[in-house]
């Protein structure tokens, strides 16, 4: 606290990240990182772009980065908007998009993120609970509202919705933007893209953080019709012009359109989640089926906090979230083979 703050700064509730310690031969399984190397095109890349033209500023459209997204996703490039990883891309958005008089709808368990922006940005946000088993039930979201934000697959607990359901919910509310983020969408769902240029209010939010190995890079994307990209660009013009520097642009192209790699990663994590689902699933865990890059778990005779606890002691970092209903899951990010076998060594110890 200090009295230089502005009153705007006390009122924060800061989003607190998974740790990032720099500890020697730590199994990092926290903060849902791709556990391999990014595409090679990527890193030759960001080696031909760093040269003198550092000196000038990038494109502030990212025309390039933003053509090769479109055309991944059958699109055309004004409707793609690109931002410093998708939380900036999301922050735009609840200022821009999802603030209104009515209440933003959004899951009681899912990325807390959002409830930080709803704070930043004054917003009134209703909360609808995951059914008993922990899935959003798009039918308990047809009452009055200004908006609703959906992560598909959810986080932290890793399940996801078909299109079909997806579709129920934009079309059955043609008035309020719905906002999708497929931040894990790569590792097992279905993204909603397809569904742009029947809906206008729709917006699909996706990263290159997860499934193209660059959460270090910060470039996150949204797609949808004009007028929603609009009010993003608009928000951006208000706050930094130029959000994606020039090794990030050039980067990410080359990671979108490095389509073999993308396939041979995404399918050795999905081997991997489902070989830690089985082994944790034979250990006695309750393994929620997960469409992600990470499992949420939990078993009958053990605290959450407690085997979170006794995983760092053993050099595994898992999350643990200290909440209502979830208390006594873990989120363990799958990694590569090898960590996953050091983190259920670790489990059959304590366990
Ligand atoms: N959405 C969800 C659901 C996430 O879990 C994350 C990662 N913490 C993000 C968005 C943001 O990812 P990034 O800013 O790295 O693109």
């Amino acid at each position: 606290m200090s009295r230089f703050w502005s009153s705007a700064v006390h009122a924060l509730e800061p989003y607190v990240a998974g740790e990032q310690p720099n500890v020697p031969n730590l199994v990092k399984l926290n903060t849902n990182e791709c556990p391999y190397a990014p595409s090679q095109r990527v890193l030759d890349e960001i080696a031909a772009a760093t040269d003198t033209r550092l000196r000038l500023y990038p494109d502030p459209t990212s025309a390039d980065l933003r053509q090769a997204i479109a055309a991944r996703f059958g699109l055309t490039s004004e409707e793609v908007f690109v931002g410093n990883g998708s939380d900036e891309v999301l922050a735009f958005a609840f200022a821009g998009i999802l603030k209104h008089d009515t209440p933003l709808l959004q899951p009681d368990i899912t990325y807390s993120f959002y409830k930080t922006y709803a704070r930043l940005f004054d917003i009134t946000v209703e909360e609808i609970p995951l059914d008993a088993n922990f899935r959003v039930d798009v039918s308990d979201y047809n009452c009055p509202c200004g908006a609703i934000i959906l992560s598909n697959p959810n986080a932290p607990t890793g399940t996801a919705l078909p299109l079909e359901e997806i579709e129920k919910l934009v079309s059955g509310h043609p008035d309020q933007a719905v906002l999708i983020d497929e931040a894990y969408v790569d590792f097992g769902a279905e993204t909603a893209a397809s569904l742009v240029p029947r809906h206008e209010n729709l917006l699909v939010v996706q990263t290159f953080s997860k499934s193209r190995a660059l959460a270090g890079l910060r470039v996150g994307f949204a797609l949808g019709q004009r007028p929603l990209i609009e009010a993003l660009e608009r928000m951006r013009d208000s706050f930094n012009s130029y959000p994606l520097d020039r090794l990030a642009q050039a980067a990410a192209k080359a990671a979108i359109e490095d389509e073999a790699w993308f396939i041979e990663i995404r399918s050795k994590i999905i081997a991997n989640r489902e070989m830690v689902t089985a082994e944790l699933r034979s250990r006695g865990f309750e393994v929620l089926s997960s469409s992600a890059n990470f499992v949420f778990a939990r078993h009958p005779a053990h605290q959450g906090a407690d085997l979170a606890r006794r995983l760092r002691e053993q050099a595994v970092l898992v999350r643990h979230f200290n909440k209502p209903r979830i208390a006594d899951f873990l989120r363990i990010t799958i990694g590569t083979v090898e960590e996953c076998r050091q983190f259920l060594r670790a489990i059959d110890q304590i366990i």
